[in-house]
């Protein structure tokens, strides 16, 4: 067996709780180190960083292993601080063909690990789950880059049996919620037998058992998935909308299927009508050792799927992150902006006549806290995307029922002019970056309400 041709690259997501490791596990994958401040590495950031199949293969010290596998590499969605972009969406469901799920192994499962298995749970993604800071346990010896199993050998008795009992504690968790897991890589009916893999993304133990999973869980379930026709128009979705100094506006893009060539005409989601501009330049980030100041990106003429890459174009100042993007046609250019315009509003439009309104930062997470809020059957007026602005405020005022006086913000900011006008109005407000925090204070509140009105 060797790498299939037609088959493109999976796109993986890393999720987890704030401070469980995700930044720490992906930029050692990176192989740069964000957090020691090496030169560069944060201005060439563009939401994606593919890892060839040889670099996997090489991590684990057996090349032959390529052979095993047919896929090229993993492309990893790395925008920093959002696990909201976990749920960000292609055409055909989630946008990531994989995830992990990184948890502390000695803080154990928290709102977010549960929030992302959920996700996972309703997108039917194939993950494993990653037991991270194994180097934290007291008395490990770290065994600098190896794989896990090489290091746990080494330890010693007490620390091996401290290190079961944590994992076997993460089992159990995975468990109450309604997955089955094993050690190691015993991984054989994804989301009935879950992966557990001991690491530290510190050291880099266990890291290359990560990859390896990964390959595996890809070939054994996503095979059927990862088709695609690099003849084919490009197709992606927006991961970041980013000033850049000389550029103006660009997109940071996964392309997940086809080709996109600077000069292309390109239609891009926004809040208002989609967007119709021409590409000026693609662009990749520069290799670290050839960084000037001035040029931190290089042009290229064309890239195809899976594969991050920046756009320059005009007019993309009112793109939205989690938006579809797609190369257009005179023939194809009015179908598709209003295919796209009617994906945006689909999320927009699925309310009651009463509610509460609701902002998110993407149409992914938008469309993740909707779809819990009605699990909780929790009546949403309004849904959209953006930060929470004074007409939000505004046309809430204006409600009547005083339950549904509220505006609830996930990953989102209040604008200042919006702040100001909460005071002198009796808009209550729930802003968090967890959407379970959220409908707990929201249902709190609600409560307390109850109760003073009696
Ligand atoms: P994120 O919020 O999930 O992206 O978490 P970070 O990657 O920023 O990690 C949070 C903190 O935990 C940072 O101070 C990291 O240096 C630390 N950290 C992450 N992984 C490990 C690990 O494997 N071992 C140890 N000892 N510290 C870790």
């Amino acid at each position: 067996m060797a790498v299939n041709e037609n088959l493109r690259t999976p796109i993986v997501s890393v999720m987890g709780h704030v401070d469980h490791g995700k930044t720490t596990l992906l930029d050692k994958i990176r192989g740069s180190s964000v957090a020691e401040g090496e030169a560069g590495a944060i201005t060439q950031h563009i939401g994606a960083t593919e890892v060839p199949i040889e670099n996997i293969v090489n991590k684990c010290g057996d090349p032959s292993l390529k052979d095993r596998f047919i896929v090229p590499g993993l492309l990893f969605i790395d925008t920093p601080g959002h696990h909201a972009f976990t749920s960000l969406r292609s055409r055909g469901g989630a946008l990531a063909d994989l995830a992990i799920v990184i948890v502390d192994i000695n803080e154990g499962f928290m709102p977010q690990t549960i929030e992302s298995l959920q996700i996972l749970k309703r997108f039917k993604t194939p993950f494993v789950v990653v037991a991270n800071k194994v180097d934290r346990i007291h008395g490990w010896e770290p065994n600098k880059n190896s794989s896990f199993l090489a290091s746990y050998n080494k330890q010693s008795e007490r620390v091996k049996s401290d290190l079961d009992n944590k994992l076997y504690e993460v089992i159990g968790e995975l468990y109450n919620i309604g997955f089955n897991s094993e050690r190691y890589d015993r991984v054989s009916d994804f989301q009935r037998n879950i992966g557990v893999i001991p690491i530290s993304a510190a050291t880099g133990e266990g890291i290359a058992d990560v990859l390896i999973i990964l390959l595996g869980l890809a070939q054994k379930f996503l095979e059927g998935n990862l088709h695609y026709d690099a003849t084919a128009p490009g197709t992606g979705t927006v991961l970041e909308v980013k000033e850049e100094k000389g550029l103006g506006t660009t997109i940071d893009t996964i392309l997940y299927d086809g080709t996109i060539r600077k000069g292309d005409i390109i239609v891009v989601g926004s809040l208002g009508d989609p967007i119709q501009t021409k590409i000026r330049a693609l662009l990749k980030p520069r290799p670290l050792s050839e960084i000037k100041a001035e040029e931190k990106f290089q042009q290229i003429s064309e890239v195809t799927a899976a594969v991050g890459v920046k756009i320059s174009a005009p007019n993309l100042e009112g793109a939205l992150a989690g938006a579809p993007v797609r190369v257009v046609s005179p023939e194809t250019v009015d179908a598709i902006t209003e295919q796209i315009k009617s994906e945006i509003a689909d999320v927009q439009i699925d309310t009651d006549s009463v509610g509460i309104t609701i902002k998110a930062d993407t149409i992914g997470s938008l469309e993740a806290l909707v779809n819990e809020l009605k699990k909780e059957e929790i009546p949403i007026r309004k849904a959209s995307v953006g930060d929470i602005s004074n007409r939000d405020i505004v046309e809430v005022t204006a409600i009547e029922d005083p339950f549904f006086t509220v505006i609830v913000g996930f990953n989102v900011k209040i604008l200042p002019d919006a702040k100001e006008k909460l005071q002198s109005t009796d808009v209550t407000l729930f802003k968090n970056d967890v959407i379970y925090r959220l409908i707990d204070d929201y249902k709190d509140w609600v409560k307390k309400q109850k109760e003073l009105a009696e």
